[in-house]
């Protein structure tokens, strides 16, 4: 499936051989890039062992080009927003920003889905149920 990922405030490129490439800052202030899969809800990162996220831990991500913070904040949990592009339809991809936290939901224009086995209890901020 031809997908790909594009920063929402400078547009750039963020999908670079069949991965998202982000900027990350943990809560101890170290500064790291993650790389991530475009499988949603799949919360494999890639990253250099000396930049370490644990569990439950806050990280903020950054856009690599343009270094906006990528944040958006719904009903007092903070998550990273970026672009999908797919079958020439775009849609808003937002993931938690807690290490480990399994939620991300995909919003198109008539369209809203959720995935991973977290997510269920955020889903009632868009006033919208999933569709799956
Ligand atoms: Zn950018």
């Amino acid at each position: 499936m031809e997908r790909n990922f594009h920063c929402p405030f400078c547009h750039g490129q963020l999908y670079i051989n069949e991965r998202i490439i982000l900027s990350a800052e943990n809560e101890n202030g170290h500064r790291g890039i993650i790389l991530l899969t475009p499988d949603l809800g799949d919360y494999r990162a890639i990253k250099h062992p000396a930049f370490e996220i644990e569990e439950g831990q806050h990280t903020d991500f950054y856009c690599p080009i343009c270094h906006a913070d990528l944040i958006v904040e719904k009903e007092d949990k903070k998550f990273t927003r970026i672009m999908m592009l797919e079958m020439g339809e775009e849609y808003e991809v937002l993931f938690s920003q807690i290490a480990g936290e399994r939620s991300t939901y995909v919003i198109g224009d008539h369209s809203f889905k959720v995935f991973g086995e977290d997510a269920d209890e955020n889903t009632n901020f868009w006033g919208e149920k999933p569709n799956y």
